[in-house]
């Protein structure tokens, strides 16, 4: 009863600090406490406290399955070479074939082309392998990007980013790094979650340059040292134009931070164009 007390009165102290949630827009008001990236996110969902945020149940609730999704694809790259799954890869696959019937099919589906590929790359002499991302998948991603970038920029700024804003996303790996392919930009400090001894630089960091008065900013997240994902974004279409002509090369995964609206998850075997291939290096 003591313990449920003052829990309530964490929470409720909080949303009298932060009375609007930061996911979508600044004008719902905030009913929950968001810990954003969820735990999922993290080897054995040892996450330490920290990267709080005011949200409205839809929006905490609204990233259940993406966030599974980016846990499984960040995880991943823990798999060895012998293509042995690890417990905790095994766990989260386990979990996308119960909630994410979809997700789980096409994985299946792109793993098998994954593992032919693989072989005939190794072959050759290279030593990482190759996951085909389907459109859906990016999809997910897209809405774990949209929802870090307004938590990061919360974080940074205590100030909500608004339903105008719009960005670009760049989904990149190590490999990218290696091949020299990663957007390079100056991003000063690197933030993690830390908690005594449990420092968690190497599973999640991130680095956030934003500018509150031209409303625009650069943040880049990185997950088990091997997923990269830097999202350039300004607070409407306008200030956006002012800064997409330096980084038209990239790939380009345009969203508008709206509300937050997971793809559908229901089963639904087409095959839907492969857009992205990401390159892992073995751990
Ligand atoms: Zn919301």
């Amino acid at each position: 009863m003591g313990e449920n007390k003052r829990k309530k009165s964490t929470t409720q102290k909080f949303l009298e600090l932060n009375p609007y949630c930061c996911f979508c827009g600044g004008e719902v008001q905030a009913t929950t406490r968001d810990h954003y990236p969820p735990k999922a996110l993290f080897y054995n969902k040892d996450r330490p406290d920290g990267l709080v945020f005011p949200a409205c149940k839809e929006c905490n609730n609204g990233s259940r399955h993406s966030d599974s999704i980016v846990s499984y694809l960040a995880l991943a790259s823990l798999t060895n070479k012998e293509n042995n799954i690890n417990s905790e890869t095994l766990k989260r696959i386990k979990a996308l074939e119960k909630n994410c019937p979809k997700t789980y099919y096409l994985l299946r589906k792109s793993n098998h082309g994954m593992i032919q590929k693989e072989k005939s790359l190794r072959k050759k002499g290279f030593n990482y392998k190759v996951l085909n991302i389907h459109n859906h998948i990016r999809q997910h991603i897209l809405l774990f990007s949209k929802k870090m970038t307004c938590a990061a920029y919360y974080a940074q700024n205590n100030e909500i980013l608004p339903t105008t804003a719009c960005g670009t996303v760049y989904i990149q790996t190590i490999m990218d790094v290696i091949n020299e392919q990663v957007l390079s930009i100056n991003l000063g400090n690197i933030y993690t979650l830390i908690q005594g001894q449990n420092n968690k630089k190497n599973e999640f960091s991130f680095q956030i340059q934003s500018n509150r008065d031209e409303g625009i900013g650069v943040v880049r997240f990185v997950l088990q040292k091997q997923f990269i994902i830097t999202i350039i974004f300004a607070k409407d279409l306008k200030a956006y134009q002012i800064l997409s002509d330096n980084f038209d090369k990239a790939e380009q995964n345009f969203i508008f931070f709206q509300e937050i609206v997971e793809p559908d998850e229901k089963y639904i075997p087409s095959l839907e164009d492969k857009i992205v291939n990401i390159q892992y290096k073995y751990s």
